[in-house]
């Protein structure tokens, strides 16, 4: 049974060490072989045979991972096929927990081998880093505190999911509220605006509850693996070794003085064009001008063929990659029944291909979404043919500067989906999109900064602590008569309470692509060259390496900021 829209992809490499015939979904057939990868290691002498072993071991590692793959793509794209999630949740449930303690004790066999101070430093410096921070991160005692946290976060997500509101006679979630904030008559935006707001409010002390005990969870999480607070404990863990919280403040500062003025300009730009005396918080989202959405496609086909034109123009190797996609049947784009919402890219890691997964609707959303995912598609496809599968991904910093780069990138081709006008319109949302995120990335990331450094701090200092954030990198928005909504606005951002200071990695990586998109615009052909250059050393360097080599650099300040601002204002002034 083959429920994918590709086929069986060769491996890019032939496997070695994985046998041929293996069912990697079958946990008694895996383990022999992270039983002899555990037998050989005592027997290893030299550098050369320890590096081998680091490559068998990547090779089981993309073995097992494409598996993960191809049964996670085949569920996402038949939510209605029950032998298919039979198929994912068997890999999830039966094979994954096995594999996890056997990882680790192969990281632990790694820090402790005697021939690994043999290897050459400068191959696997980040490698090597990775792996010991890893393993000196690891408590026994922290085990069941993880599983706790993952309870409440679960109860967290199960509370968010479940609000639901009664509008205008029918029953809509909250993701669907949301199309109504686009509509041009003001008061039936304000009407959703506010039944939303109210819903959401009804929880808040149930947040605020479940909240209190993953701050002490995670405390003691932190305190048991010695350190003194959970954000310096989550710095090590992300594997932050590249910036500091200092660094961050900075970013925040920076954030301060060069974009929140920036953010009050369009937003007094967006009132005077609605004919408004305030900015309220349901006028965010509809169109300035009243105008109906763009309409860039009919058929997903269209959409794909017009992007291939768009990398046409800005690179024959980028436009060979997606032309590939296209042969290999690398992509699932449409919106259809019975497959699961919103969009990813994925990789085959045997094959070392990519896939992307979206569902397209005909909007500029679905144009920008196929821009981004193809920017980490053509991450994947740049290295290839690196062997070490820990070196075949990079840090998220540096990820999302491959697809944020490559919106802004093709953005500049958009006639190939409308005329000079629309894609003028399609270009300035882009842009105010890009500089208003900024501010919230500030809010959301300081904030968590002053929760985990103020133990033991009560409900109402954290409240206090968060609107002055919201005042300090607020805009324009008039909230009066709405305060309690807004002191509670952070109960949405679900990476607050899942992903603990996991959010300031989008600001980095905007920062980085801001970057490539300046220098495309001093020169191009150099800029993609480097772009291309960085993408194809994958982890293998630290993230100021990878910033470098993209002709960016690792750096969040103001000097760095307002030059980038400045482009933006000075692009925005001509659309
Ligand atoms: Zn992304």
């Amino acid at each position: 049974m083959n429920l994918l829209p590709f086929g069986k992809l060769p491996a890019h490499r032939p496997r070695k060490f994985v046998p041929e015939k293996i069912n990697l979904g079958d946990w008694p057939q895996i383990a022999p072989l992270f039983g002899q990868l555990e037998n050989r290691a005592q027997q290893i002498n030299g550098a050369a045979a320890l590096e081998q072993w680091l490559l068998d071991w990547s090779e089981l590692n993309a073995a097992l991972d494409e598996e993960s793959s191809r049964r996670y793509i085949a569920m996402t794209c038949h939510t209605d096929n029950a032998d298919v999630e039979k198929a994912y949740l068997h890999f999830v449930e039966n094979v994954e927990p096995q594999i996890k303690p056997r990882q680790f004790a192969l990281e632990k066999i790694y820090v402790a081998h005697p021939q690994r101070e043999k290897l050459p430093k400068q191959r696997f410096q980040v490698f090597d880093r990775d792996v010991k921070n890893h393993v000196e991160l690891f408590r026994p005692e922290n085990v069941g505190l993880e599983t706790e946290e993952a309870k409440l976060s679960q109860q967290y997500q199960k509370l968010i999911g479940a609000q639901t509101v009664n509008f205008r006679g029918e029953e809509k979630t909250l993701v669907q509220m949301g199309r109504y904030l686009e509509e041009p008559d003001r008061a039936l935006r304000q009407d959703a605006w506010e039944t939303v707001a109210r819903r959401r409010l009804q929880d808040a002390d149930k947040c605020e509850e479940i909240f209190d005990e993953l701050i002490n969870l995670r405390t003691q999480i932190a305190r048991n693996a010695g350190f003194e607070n959970y954000r310096d404990y989550a710095f090590r863990q992300k594997a932050r070794f590249d910036y500091t919280p200092e660094n961050c403040f900075q970013f925040h500062d920076a954030v301060e003085k060069e974009i929140v003025p920036a953010v009050r300009e369009i937003q007094n730009d967006r009132k005077r064009q609605l004919k408004l005396e305030k900015l309220r918080p349901w006028d965010l989202a509809v169109d300035p001008q009243n105008r109906a959405p763009l309409k860039p496609f009919g058929e997903v086909g269209e959409m794909v063929s017009r992007t291939q034109k768009i990398f046409n123009h800005l690179d024959p190797e980028l436009a060979t990659n997606f032309r590939q996609m296209q042969d290999l049947k690398l992509l699932d784009l449409d919106n259809r029944k019975g497959k699961a919402p919103g969009g990813y890219q994925s990789t085959l890691s045997e094959a070392r291909v990519p896939f992307i997964f979206m569902n397209a609707i005909g909007l500029q959303r679905d144009v920008e979404t196929l821009l981004h995912e193809a920017g980490h598609a053509f991450h994947a496809q740049a290295t290839r043919d690196e062997d070490l599968y820990a070196y075949r991904g990079a840090p998220i910093e540096f990820c999302e500067v491959a697809s944020m780069s490559m919106e802004l990138l093709g953005n500049e081709f958009l006639e190939e989906f409308y005329p000079a006008a629309e894609a003028n319109r399609a270009r300035k949302a882009h842009l105010e999109g890009i500089i208003g995120f900024f501010p919230w990335m500030a809010v959301v990331d300081a904030f968590q900064h002053w929760i985990y450094t103020h133990p033991g701090h009560t409900r109402a200092e954290r409240k206090a602590a968060y609107l002055q954030l919201m005042d300090r990198f607020g805009g324009e928005v008039d909230y009066s008569g709405y305060e309690e909504m807004r002191a509670h606005s952070w109960h949405r951002q679900l990476h607050i309470f899942i992903h603990p200071f996991y959010y300031v990695e989008y600001g980095i990586a905007q920062l980085g692509a801001l970057q490539v998109w300046a220098n495309s615009k001093a020169d191009k052909v150099k800029a993609l060259g480097d772009y291309k250059k960085s993408l194809a050393l994958g982890g293998s360097r630290p993230l100021p390496e990878l910033f470098a080599a993209a002709g960016c650099k690792f750096q969040f300040d103001a000097a760095t900021i307002r030059p980038l601002i400045e482009l933006a204002g000075t692009e925005l002034k001509k659309l």
